[in-house]
């Protein structure tokens, strides 16, 4: 089947074999995980995942791809498709739903909306053993970012107090049909224990990370001044003269601790 990619739902079919033999490989599915694949597009990745798992659950929203997709899984496996927007899909219901206590997702992530997706995802990361996702190289470098970086920013905190952040691979332009803009990357995602994770609110976390580095340039006194004084950050243990750029994802943890 060869559709003519839309746009409007980002899409870019991998076509180079190379690459989606080393994404397979990466994932390394086995015929029990619970396999769970957003936008399997025409199929480059589902049909090898199907042939290696025997069973996966594919979340499409665009209606026109989706005979091409039962039709072909036909012979190979038990594709199931969930016909909706990734966002609303519930990954811990779903995951209930059908018995198993952590799923396997992976994709070829529409780049428009990849930010929220990786935030929805990190919503259920209790439900999630791991991640393989294609991104754009761009908010791979930010995700795995390192304290002091020029992109280290509020997705490299937030990303790195749920998960361990594992890039694995560049992937060219000419590798997709309509080839895209930017150079792509795929990385692996795997959510920290319930041992490892913080225990600090996550909404607060996430108002201190957003103030903080929606003004990175000034100190942190000054971009947390709505929330908290010098001195209570002082009781977090962070310099009030500090900048955000500066900090590493567990002093915010330590913030969000002591926000009044
Ligand atoms: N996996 C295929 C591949 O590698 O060739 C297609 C990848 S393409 C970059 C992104 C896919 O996500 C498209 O099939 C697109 O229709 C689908 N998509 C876009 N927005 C979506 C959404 N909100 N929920 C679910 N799927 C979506």
């Amino acid at each position: 089947m060869s559709a003519r990619p839309k746009k409007s739902f980002g899409q870019h079919f991998l076509h180079e074999r190379s690459y989606i033999e080393r994404i397979v490989k990466s994932i390394s599915p086995r015929p029990d995980d619970f396999l769970v694949e957003i936008g399997p597009g025409e199929g480059a990745l589902t049909f090898p995942l199907l042939t290696a798992a025997g069973k996966l659950t594919a979340i499409e929203l665009d209606t026109d791809l989706l005979p091409h997709l039962q039709a072909k899984a036909a012979g190979i496996g038990e594709l199931s498709i969930i016909h909706a927007d990734v966002l609303k899909v519930d990954f811990t219901a779903l995951a209930q739903r059908h018995g198993v206590s952590r799923l396997r997702i992976a994709g070829n992530l529409p780049y428009y909306i990849s930010s929220p997706i990786l935030f929805h995802c990190i919503d259920h990361a209790a439900a999630i053993a791991d991640m393989h996702f294609m991104l754009q190289k761009e908010v791979v470098d930010r995700m795995a970012a390192e304290p002091g970086s020029k992109v280290y920013g509020r997705l490299s905190v937030m990303l790195q107090l749920a998960c361990r952040v594992e890039p694995l691979f560049d992937v060219p332009p000419g590798a997709f049909r309509p080839p895209p803009k930017v150079d792509s990357s795929v990385v692996r995602l795997i959510p920290l224990t319930a041992e490892e994770r913080h225990d600090a609110d996550p909404e607060r976390v996430h108002a201190i990370v957003k103030a903080a580095f929606a003004q990175r340039r000034k100190t942190l006194s000054n971009a947390l001044r709505q929330l908290m004084d010098a001195d209570t950050i002082r009781l977090a243990d962070v310099d009030p003269k500090a900048r955000a750029e500066t900090l590493a994802p567990h002093d915010f943890v330590r913030l969000a601790k002591t926000l009044p």
